[in-house]
């Protein structure tokens, strides 16, 4: 039986950010996937000569000396990105149904002055709503590393509801959505949304938010060269089957194949749900742990409709364009021609050398039950029905874009759609949820999930567990591998990297 210091289960950002982490640490490293391919959300796929992303459209912190730069400078990629930074004076732009329309600008006192420039009143509310925005972001930042600690008090805003903050702070109500504009990012939820949540993600993308130039499979690809190139494995076709347990220890892992291997540590990036299914002679859980565990409530799907467009007929532009049925940034839930469109994000995708962007993704928030008639079918084996049921969505989708975009429709070359199924078939995200365990301010220690868990050698990582997203993501790894090398000694690595 293989034997390695490591065994990481999942090759997309979890896995593999843990794994270079560890790899570059000395340790014996094997990264786990059951695909062809490592990137789970990140993996690019291509349609003709297109390059298609599952799900990495942007990501904040990444100027030099920010949290997400200092991360990948450590993992020795940042160098090597093909990024491209949005536009400084308005990343995102959302458009409401009333006719406003409002943006976030790069830079706090871009931020604050843009949209101050319509609330002139409320100028000090915005300052304040900031204030605690950097606070939460500041929790993680590359002073914080070099202190010794990946967080310093991230856990005192995740009780703390963020539209309660932001509506304790803000009068006008238009604002208010305003302010929340980009919740689609994060599932936001008005009940369950922390400050954490809100706050982090909203920092990373005043601080320095990037599209990545032709895809973002290059994150994942970069992140497993560097596991090789630290002595490490990763393992594709190769899907972790079973976890066999001995009283409370993990004694070795097996693959979908039947092979056995063995490790000190098992880390695995998979839903809790999923790593807890898979514990073979399990005497440490009870029952009521794993009803807990499966009755968390998971985010909602993304509806994605890919256009791939006519050579030269759009010209890129470096904003991302939120669209919303209604005037509440936050609802998920809207009536759009007998469809359920709340909301879309327009991303467009970079291309190195061209002034003309070829691929246009649509966004659109949907829960599997929207399509629970095909829950039982797998990709490729599916029905008509069920193509139809894509396409007359995507039909909706793109009309209801074509609202605040009318050339749009007369670029369209092709249109490609994905659903929440494909993404649970992909991934194996139960529920096809965009984000995993939905995390509930009001009850925060419930849907937290530790990093530790009560069998010795095994730890989680993965968006699941505390923070989704790129930056939550690559942090939660750095918090999962820091069980095994040390929070201090890890922090000042990365932060004097
Ligand atoms: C449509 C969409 C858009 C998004 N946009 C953004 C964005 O713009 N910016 C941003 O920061 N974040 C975005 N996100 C979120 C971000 O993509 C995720 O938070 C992050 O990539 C999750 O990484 P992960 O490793 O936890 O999970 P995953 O990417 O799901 O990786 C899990 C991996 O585990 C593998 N696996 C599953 N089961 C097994 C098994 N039994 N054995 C072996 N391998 C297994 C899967 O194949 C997969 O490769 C988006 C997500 C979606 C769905």
């Amino acid at each position: 039986m293989k034997e390695y210091d490591v065994i990481v289960a999942g090759g997309g950002l979890g896995g593999l950010t843990a794994g270079v982490i560890l790899a570059k640490e000395g340790m014996n490293v094997c990264v786990i996937e059951q695909h062809s391919i490592v990137g789970g959300c990140l993996q690019s796929f291509r349609r003709g000569d297109h390059i298609l992303d599952t799900g990495m459209h942007y990501v904040g912190s990444l100027d030099k000396g920010q949290t997400m730069h200092q991360y990948f400078k450590y993992m020795g990629i940042v160098d090597r990105l093909n990024l491209q930074k949005l536009d400084e004076e308005g990343f995102d732009y959302f458009h409401f149904n009333d006719g406003s329309t409002f943006r976030h600008a790069m830079g706090y006192e871009r931020f604050i002055e843009t949209l101050a420039a319509e609330y002139p009143d409320e100028r000090e509310n915005i300052k304040n709503v900031c204030r605690l925005i950097n606070r939460v972001g500041r929790t993680i930042s590359p002073e914080v590393l070099r202190r010794g600690k990946i967080s310093d008090g991230g856990i005192d805003y995740i009780s703390i509801s963020a539209f309660e903050q932001i509506a304790r702070h803000i009068k006008s109500e238009r604002l208010q959505h305003a302010m929340a504009g980009n919740c689609k990012l994060y599932a936001g939820n008005k009940l369950t949304t922390s400050l954490y949540e809100y706050g982090m993600i909203t920092h990373s993308n005043i601080e320095g938010a990037y599209a990545f130039t032709d895809g973002s499979q290059q994150l994942a690809d970069l992140l497993a060269e560097q596991i090789k190139t630290h002595g490490g494995e990763v393992r594709l076709n190769a899907k972790l089957a079973k976890i066999h347990l001995n009283a409370n220890r993990v004694e070795s892992v097996e693959l979908a194949s039947g092979e056995m291997l063995r490790a000190k540590w098992v880390i695995s990036s998979l839903h809790p749900s999923q790593t807890f299914a898979l514990l073979e002679n399990n005497t440490t859980y009870k029952r009521a742990f794993f009803t807990r565990i499966n009755s968390l409530e998971n985010t909602y799907g993304l509806f994605t409709t890919y256009l791939t467009l006519k050579p030269n007929s759009v010209r890129y532009v470096n904003q991302n364009h939120y669209m919303f049925n209604g005037t509440d940034a936050w609802s998920t839930t809207a009536d759009y021609k007998g469809h359920n469109i709340s909301s879309t994000l327009l991303c467009m995708q970079p291309n190195a050398n061209s002034e003309y962007t070829n691929v246009v993704t649509l966004l659109t928030p949907m829960s599997l039950t929207q399509c629970q008639d095909w829950a039982n079918s797998h990709v490729g084996q599916r029905s008509n029905e069920y193509r139809e049921f894509k396409q007359s969505f995507s039909e909706a989708v793109i009309d209801f874009v074509s609202q605040y975009y009318p050339t749009l429709r007369g670029s369209i070359d092709k249109i490609y759609t994905a659903t929440p199924l494909t993404y649970r078939d992909y991934t194996s995200t139960p529920d096809g949820s965009a984000y995993g365990i939905r995390k509930d301010c009001r009850n925060p220690l419930v849907t937290m999930i530790p990093t530790r868990t009560r069998i010795a050698n095994l730890l989680l990582t993965g968006q699941s567990v505390n923070i989704h997203g790129c930056l939550g993501t690559t942090i939660t790894s750095a918090l999962t591998c820091a069980e095994i090398v040390g929070t201090e000694y890890l922090a000042k690595k990365i932060g004097n990297a």
